[in-house]
């Protein structure tokens, strides 16, 4: 055990201990060290932040529009600055490797950048004479103290996702970052302090399902994000609406990219391996499951699993390094026991990772890249969202059996087309059940302007979030009606349904 510093709370500007006594161990993936605790909220830890949120909100609503931008322009600056420091967190805790952590950073950025627009995002409509000498206008109003509570995967990007739009449109905000990673989101918050958002604006709130339900719980909160799996991103959104909230809440995945015979093989294979064993498959948008269609299936097969044998394996830090560890020994543990699941249900292991050895490492939570090829839908290897390095290959015969077999998922994130037909990606593209969506692109993650969200049991609710997406969802509508009448004027006063026209 290194140095066991416990990280703190941050609400109003300050850092707090936790008042619950309870804390939970940060771990280095890579050497199985516990190299921090991390104080974990309690309800009244909750209370305080929301408090601070709330009592903050008044005048950042009153903060004219550009001048909330350039807090987060500044804020961006620092990220730029900062973006080496931020990415070494997002690796110490999570494991990815830093280039891969570096581009995460990057997103996020991205997400700043899009906020920092928020004076045009925010331009409501005007409709004039809409009766005679009646005009209508509406405008776009924050909602009040927003809550956002994400998962370990992406401790920066995630965030990001939601903080910079709620902030640009006049909310504040109470975030609860996993408490996996918790580091990076209490970095972020001193960043913002030192880009000039006022004290209590954003608080951080690093816990477990205490502090998750001590937000949903909470009659001040008026809308809450949510990111991470879909279990408990349908208790966010059941309790937070039932609470009367507005809420968000993205779950899991179980992405499937589909391979056509006529698709450039060697691009193919290459864009599969890394949107599978990327981020050692911890990503919401990683290739979990193959469809190939046809006569495809061997010869990519066999790319697949020369290409993933090939994979340098160690700690994210390490030069050289594509694929870091998982995030805890417990989360690695599941995988193991899965792929086992998947061997005595029939699937043929064609690369097995649990054979990995890394030097050094031998106390990480490693786990080898692992192809399944002949799986089936009912095996549980393909039911369940695995999480990690492995990617299962299923088999079809046509383009619409892949089609049906994807919409047959109960998930709905993201999925890939493979092939050089541009008939086959239209039919693809129009019929296919899906949030986002790539043509020979792996990994679909919408750009920053644009939202990002799953179908079906990959989001609870409507919207999704960033982009005008995430400006709605931070936002209310008030449509005003106004008329001036000239001094002595009399009205009707009809006591029927006012009609204007
Ligand atoms: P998780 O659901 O375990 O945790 C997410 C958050 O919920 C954390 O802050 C955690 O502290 C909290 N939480 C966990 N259990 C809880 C409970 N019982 N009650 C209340 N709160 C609870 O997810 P994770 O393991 O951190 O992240 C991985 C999951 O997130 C995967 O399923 C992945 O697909 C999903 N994910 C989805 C997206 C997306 O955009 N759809 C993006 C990233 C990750």
């Amino acid at each position: 055990m290194n140095d066991t510093l416990t990280l703190p709370l941050w609400i109003g500007g300050k850092e707090r201990s936790g008042s619950s006594g309870r804390t939970g161990d940060v771990f280095d993936p890579s050497t199985g060290e516990v190299v921090r605790r991390v104080a974990f909220a309690s309800r009244a830890d909750v209370a305080d932040a929301v408090a601070a949120a709330r009592a903050a909100f008044p005048a950042w609503r009153d903060t004219p529009p550009l001048r909330r931008a350039r807090v987060l322009m500044r804020f961006r600056e620092l990220l730029e600055a900062h973006r080496g420091e931020l990415a070494a967190l997002v690796t110490r805790e999570h494991g990815k490797t830093l280039p891969d952590a570096g581009g995460s950073v990057q997103r996020g950025i991205e997400v700043v950048e899009f906020a920092t627009g928020i004076p045009h995002l925010l331009e409501g409509g005007w409709s004039e004479d809409v009766a005679q000498g009646v005009d209508c206008h509406s405008t776009l109003q924050p909602v009040g103290v927003c809550a956002g509570i994400t998962p370990f995967n992406f401790p920066a990007m995630v965030p990001m996702w939601m903080f910079p739009v709620a902030l640009a449109c006049g909310n504040t905000f109470v975030l609860k970052p996993s408490e996996k990673v918790p580091s990076t989101a209490l970095r972020l918050a001193r960043l913002l302090q030192e880009a000039g958002l006022p004290d209590g604006v954003l608080n951080v709130v690093p816990g477990d399902s205490e502090a998750v339900d001590a937000v949903l719980a909470h009659p001040d909160v008026a809308a809450v994000s949510f990111v991470g799996s879909t279990p408990v991103a349908r208790h966010v959104y059941e309790t937070a609406a039932r609470a009367g909230k507005r809420v968000q809440a993205l779950g899991g995945a179980k992405n499937h990219a589909v391979v056509l015979p006529d698709c450039e093989l060697e691009f193919t294979a290459d864009a599969l391996i890394g949107a599978a064993y990327g981020s050692a498959g911890e990503r919401c948008m990683a290739i979990s499951a193959v469809v190939a269609v046809g006569e495809i299936a061997d010869p990519l097969v066999e790319r697949l699993r020369a290409r993933a044998a090939a994979l340098r394996i160690g700690p994210g830090t390490q030069p050289g390094v594509e694929m870091g560890p998982l995030v805890t020994a417990a989360h690695r543990d599941r995988i193991l026991g899965l792929i086992q699941r998947g061997a005595d249900e029939g699937a043929r292991v064609v690369l097995d990772g649990r054979e990995l050895r890394v030097p050094g490492g031998e106390r990480g939570f490693y786990l080898g890249p692992t192809l399944l090829d002949h799986v089936h839908p009912e095996m549980t290897v393909y039911r369940e969202e695995i999480f990690g390095p492995v990617l299962v290959v299923l088999r079809a015969a046509t383009l619409d059996d892949a089609i049906a077999l994807v919409n047959r998922n109960p998930y709905g994130n993201g999925t890939a087309l493979f092939t050089g037909s541009g008939r086959a990606a239209r039919h693809f593209e129009h019929e296919v059940q899906v949030g986002m969506v790539g043509i020979n692109v792996a990994i679909p993650v919408p750009m920053a302007f644009y939202s990002f969200g799953g179908w079906k049991q990959s989001l609870f609710g409507d919207l999704h979030v960033h982009g005008v997406e995430g400006v709605k969802f931070y936002t209310r509508t008030k449509a005003v009606t106004s008329r001036w009448p000239e001094p002595e004027a009399r009205g009707r006063s009809g006591l029927a349904m006012p009609t204007l026209g």
